[in-house]
């Protein structure tokens, strides 16, 4: 055992490359333990698809820490009871994260050891950001105005501290995920038409690094630090990654918004009781082939092109009048990118009862939003099986051309009468509005 020992508790920081806390760590200690704690309330209720995401990304931290003559040490348990037994009175060191569920584990923890908490999992910190008068933004455009106008943090270099060698219970047998830096190189070479295609599902040319974001096997500030602001493509894709850290800035400050609006009044709202809807819309089988589209890809792939959540989001809220929470935590539990505050933020903005949200009386119409977006129809036609025969017009909405095939279903409302019934649900809550949430 080295003299002088931390620990590295990683969580979604899964990275040795500009990572504050290892960082930290490794310069100002001779040796230090890299950990991770496989929680089983967190990695029992994952959807399959996401733990076999998860060790490969584990699989791959362990590759760089071998390659630095280290390990990753993996233990399972209760993190409140596991973090206090590797550390045996080491110092602990950590990216702080958002969620009410982390940082409740982590006052705990935090109770017992000495934990060092680092801003390793956002471009800039959340809380970073104020108002002239030092509140929180709720509206995106002038935290964007900010957040551009911050240098962003120079990179964490690594120190040379010796790296533990006991693997604990090891890292579930799988290959090393890809590195991220592959996913970006590639995106980098189409990066300056990104705000021209981003929306268009059927091109599918948007960067696929938000799973490496979720896990922090990339650093956002090493994205923007890489990709710049010279073109109006980077400028527009690093505007994105603007929005990851309003989401997070708003959740940290609002934490109760996991599961209420942001705007209080909308938690008034009558939502249908409709476990027939919200099954079909689950299924893919709603009669509206964008997002039933939408849906089928999520199934299968865990995955849906961001203006295609948007449209099977708001069809679930705005157009069969369920409860956004179901919609979310369906997505969160499927995506393979389902990150508490981008999905929270995402949806709360598509049922318009958050932040800057889209106003509730704008109401997509998925007919419109299909032809728009997916103009060729090749998007739909790769997901819906039973209408690959049709073209445009009638691929889209195929009961207006008389096309629906005896084995796709009509569709299951009407829009126009869908649109009223939540127009005047959204109505009648606001009446009964209470005090606004203020930041
Ligand atoms: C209803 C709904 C739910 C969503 N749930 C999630 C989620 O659980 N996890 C998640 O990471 N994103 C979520 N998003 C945001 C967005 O759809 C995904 O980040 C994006 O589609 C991921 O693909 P990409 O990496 O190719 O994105 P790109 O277009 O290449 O964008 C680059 C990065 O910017 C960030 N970003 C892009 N769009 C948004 C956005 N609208 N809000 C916040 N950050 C954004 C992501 O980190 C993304 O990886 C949701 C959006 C909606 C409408």
């Amino acid at each position: 055992m080295v003299a002088d020992e931390a620990v590295v508790w990683f969580r979604r920081d899964l990275r040795l490359a500009d990572n504050p806390a290892w960082a930290a760590a490794t310069t100002g200690h001779a040796g230090v333990i890299g950990l991770f704690v496989i929680d089983p309330r967190l990695w029992d209720r994952c959807h399959p698809r996401r733990v076999i995401g998860l060790a490969g990304h584990l699989a791959a931290l362990d590759h760089s820490l071998r390659t630095a003559g280290g390990r990753l040490r993996v233990e399972r348990g209760d993190p409140e009871v596991v973090v206090p037994a590797v550390a045996r009175g080491r110092r602990v060191y950590a990216n702080r994260d958002v969620t009410p569920f982390a940082v409740a584990r982590d006052g705990a923890v935090g109770r017992t050891v000495d934990l060092d908490l680092f801003d390793g999992c956002w471009v800039h910190p959340p809380g970073s950001i104020r108002t002239a008068s030092g509140d929180i933004h709720r509206v995106f455009t002038p935290f964007h105005r900010v957040w551009s106008d911050l240098a962003v943090p120079g990179e964490a270099i690594p120190g040379d501290a010796t790296i533990a060698t006991d693997p604990g219970l090891g890292v579930p047998d799988h290959e090393p995920a890809t590195p991220p830096t592959d996913r970006l190189a590639a995106f980098e070479r189409v990066v300056d038409s990104y705000h021209t295609v981003r929306d268009r599902p059927d091109l599918d040319t948007t960067s696929h690094l938000s799973v490496d974001l979720k896990y922090g096997t990339i650093s956002a500030r090493d994205i923007v630090r890489r990709i710049g602001t010279a073109t109006p493509g980077r400028r527009a894709f690093v505007r994105q990654l603007a929005w990851r850290d309003f989401y997070a800035a708003l959740l940290a400050h609002h934490p109760d918004t996991v599961h209420t609006a942001m705007r209080p009044e909308y938690d008034a709202i009558r939502w249908a009781d409709d476990p027939e809807g919200l099954d079909r819309w689950k299924q893919g089988r709603t009669g509206f082939p964008i997002v039933d589209a939408g849906m089928r890809q999520l199934t299968a792939q865990g995955w849906q092109p961001n203006r295609v959540r948007m449209i099977t989001a708001s069809f679930l809220v705005k157009d069969l009048l369920i409860d956004w929470r179901l919609g979310e935590r369906h997505f969160r539990r499927l995506l393979l990118d389902g990150d508490t505050p981008q999905n929270v933020g995402n949806w709360q903005w598509v049922a318009g009862t958050g932040a800057d949200a889209a106003p509730y009386f704008r109401i997509f119409n998925p007919v419109t939003q299909s032809r728009r977006f997916d103009p060729t129809g090749d998007y739909i036609r790769r997901w819906v099986r039973e209408l690959a025969h049709l073209d445009p017009p009638a691929i889209h909405a195929p009961w207006e051309h008389d096309a629906v095939p005896d084995s796709y279903p009509h569709p299951i409302v009407d829009h126009p009468t869908a649109r009223q019934n939540t127009l005047d649900a959204y109505r009648s809550a606001q009446g009964g509005a209470t005090d606004p949430k203020t930041p």
